[in-house]
């Protein structure tokens, strides 16, 4: 999506990082130039020290004892200790007719008492301390101030202090109407300060809360738990957010400072991903993280001064691992490892120098609080920028891998269609085949019935004379034997003979003897009229008739003409006439069950046989009664 605008801008990552730093340079320089750092010449000099070690010393046996308990002391820092700290000094040339200062500078501090004294008597007395509640404070401010008494003598001031925390004492003294200046311009800045990591917090909690993506919640914690650590640090959480738990005040940095080096870590391995470049690292990475966890966890039950050398120790060494880290990734080529590593960096000098100045190790001319807020101001823009800029490009990836996925998709759609499209005008084309095969196969099936039909019909016919077969007969007369049990009707069978037919081969030879045969076919085809009735060759010159539901008088009559027919008809043949005669005998019956099925042939049979003996050229016949039927079962 080259053409939304947004997308042309964070794809140009560098320009939006020099943007930022612009920003943050900006910054810097407001926070430089207006920088509400405390003129020289208010600082309290010559200020005299002593550690009450047994806490033995009061008010009055300090004012009674030798000055040379007293040694003079740098009071801007004096490191971690959680020791009774006496300081003596006197405030001299306070002109009466203005109204004074004396500021503390040491919003940690837990208990303060001070005197003020003129020719070793008290004229003013004051307890004050985070760890009384905040409306007890003279002067209600997140610092430590007294009102200076004035008459125009110069004031000894005494002070005694006790704190788990960092034990720095500087001491200014004010106008107060410088002071009120000097305090707009630092609410103007911390306000400021305080404001953007609301904002940045806010916004990217709303960031969570839309997108779903823990880092957001991560930075927004961070950022969030950042500003609180700060504000604990300079009092004005105890001023403005918890100024009536005095046990809170002394837990705030111990809760507060672990809270957000966790997130920070937490942040780092979510936005660097160091899981998918190390799991051991990532690993690491959440161990430590929850190291500050546990820290935090001891705090609630330990001093301040014991717990924070060794968180600050463990800071140190956690800052330092996590910019190893970003420089490792970013040596590995991850780009955004890069931005983090500035990002790091900025918070990382800062925090750093105001530890080693915290620990006394270097001492720092700026007060520790800007470079902090100058610090986490820079850091938090540019994390604020990276995670944009990261969120971005896990966006345009999403979006990238879609359209891929979806281009995909849409291939697949088409290939599928094709293949759909193959798949039927296969189906088609094998549907077309398969009825073309089919139709071929029954015209060749209907071809081949033919020609069984009429093998069959050629099997049932006689070669020579054209007339049904023998095997024909068989059939024939089985079927009409069945029928005529079935509708109880009378079956005639006649068998046939040409008498002395050997002569007749004898005298003219076979082939003559043949044209007999045929003529005699011949005539017996012609003399039957009814399509029931069959004439079948029966052997060499022997015939049988079926005359279904005729009974032995009506055969009779046929089969005397016939035998007439014959014997007046002469046979022309190889220019011979030859004269022939039939014998015939008949078999009528009503089949039965009980009978064999043959009977009614055997009777024919046995009828010829008797027309043979009887001199030849006659018919006989004879009717299978059921008194004889049941005789021949
Ligand atoms: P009969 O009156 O007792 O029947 O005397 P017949 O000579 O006809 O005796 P028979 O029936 O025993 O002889 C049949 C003869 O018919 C035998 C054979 O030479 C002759 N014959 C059988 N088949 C054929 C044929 O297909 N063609 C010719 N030419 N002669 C045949
Ligand atoms: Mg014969
Ligand atoms: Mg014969």
């Amino acid at each position: 999506m080259p053409n939304n605008p947004f997308n042309v801008i964070f794809s140009k990552n560098g320009l939006l990082l020099i943007i930022g730093i612009f920003c943050t340079a900006v910054i810097f320089a407001a926070i430089n130039f207006s920088s509400p750092i405390r003129p020289s010449h208010n600082v309290v000099q010559d200020v005299e020290h002593l550690i009450d070690i047994k806490k033995q010393f009061s008010i009055s046996n300090i004012l009674n004892s030798s000055d040379n308990i007293w040694q003079q002391q740098d009071l801007t820092s004096l490191g971690i200790s959680n020791e009774l700290h006496w300081f003596r000094f006197t405030l001299k040339d306070i002109d009466p007719t203005k109204t004074w200062l004396l500021e503390i500078d040491n919003a940690m501090l837990d208990k303060i008492n001070l005197w003020f004294v003129q020719n070793n008597r008290v004229i003013a007395e004051y307890k004050v301390g985070d760890a009384l509640i905040f409306s007890q404070r003279t002067v209600e401010h997140e610092n430590f101030l007294f009102p200076v008494p004035t008459n125009g003598l110069p004031v000894e001031v005494f002070v005694s202090t006790y704190s788990q925390g960092t034990m720095g004492l500087p001491l200014y003294i004010w106008q107060q109407q410088d002071y009120l200046e000097f305090t707009t311009k630092i609410g103007l800045i911390t306000g400021g300060f305080f404001g953007l990591m609301l904002a940045m917090g806010l916004s990217n909690l709303f960031f969570f809360i839309t997108t779903r993506s823990p880092i957001f919640l991560v930075y927004a914690g961070y950022v969030i738990f950042l500003a609180l650590t700060l504000s604990a640090l300079q009092g004005l959480g105890y001023r403005y957010i918890w100024p009536n738990s005095p046990w809170f005040q002394q837990h705030a940095i111990g809760i507060f400072a672990p809270l957000t080096v966790w997130l920070s870590i937490m942040f780092c391995d979510l936005l660097l991903n160091v899981r998918a470049y190390n799991t051991r690292l990532s690993k690491l990475l959440n161990f430590t993280a929850y190291a500050f966890l546990i820290g935090l966890v001891i705090s609630l039950f330990i001093p301040l001064q014991v717990f924070l050398k060794p968180f600050l120790l463990m800071l140190c060494a956690g800052s330092i691992f996590i910019l190893a880290v970003s420089i490792w990734l970013w040596v590995k080529g991850l780009a955004i490892a890069q931005y983090y590593t500035f990002a790091w960096a900025a918070f990382f000098i800062s925090g750093f120098a105001v530890s080693l100045d915290s620990l006394n190790i270097i001492n720092l001319n700026l007060p520790s609080f800007y470079l902090l807020m100058l610090g986490a101001g820079i850091e938090t823009l540019l994390l604020a920028l990276i995670l944009a800029i990261s969120h971005n490009q896990q966006r345009q990836t999403l979006l990238d891998t879609q359209a891929e996925l979806l281009n995909k998709e849409r291939h697949a759609q088409h290939a599928q269609k094709g293949m759909l499209a193959l798949q039927q005008n296969a189906t088609e084309d094998l549907e077309y085949k398969v009825q073309e095969r089919t139709l071929e196969l029954e015209i060749a099936l209907r071809e081949l019935s033919e020609t069984n039909r009429e093998l069959q019909e050629k099997n049932t016919l006689d070669a020579l004379t054209g007339i049904r077969n023998r095997s024909y007969f068989d059939k024939k007369y089985q079927a009409e034997v069945r029928r005529s049990r079935r509708e109880q009707t009378q079956l005639s069978v006649v068998m046939m003979d040409i008498d002395h037919f050997k002569r007749v081969n004898d005298k003219y030879g076979h082939l003559v003897g043949d044209e007999c045969i045929k003529s005699v076919a011949n005539t017996l085809k012609k003399a039957l009229k009814r399509p029931s009735d069959d004439v079948c060759r029966y052997g060499g010159e022997e015939f049988a008739l079926i005359l279904p539901s005729t009974d032995l008088e009506g055969a009779m009559v046929l089969v005397e003409q016939l035998r007439a027919n014959i014997e007046k008809t002469s046979i022309q043949a190889e220019d011979v006439s030859v004269s022939i005669t039939i014998s015939a005998g008949i078999g009528t019956a009503i089949a039965d069950l009980n009978q064999p099925e043959d009977i009614i042939l055997a009777l024919a049979d046995k009828q010829l046989y008797l027309a043979k003996n009887a001199g030849r050229n006659n018919v006989q016949g004879s009717q299978l009664d059921l008194i004889q039927q049941q005789d021949q079962s």
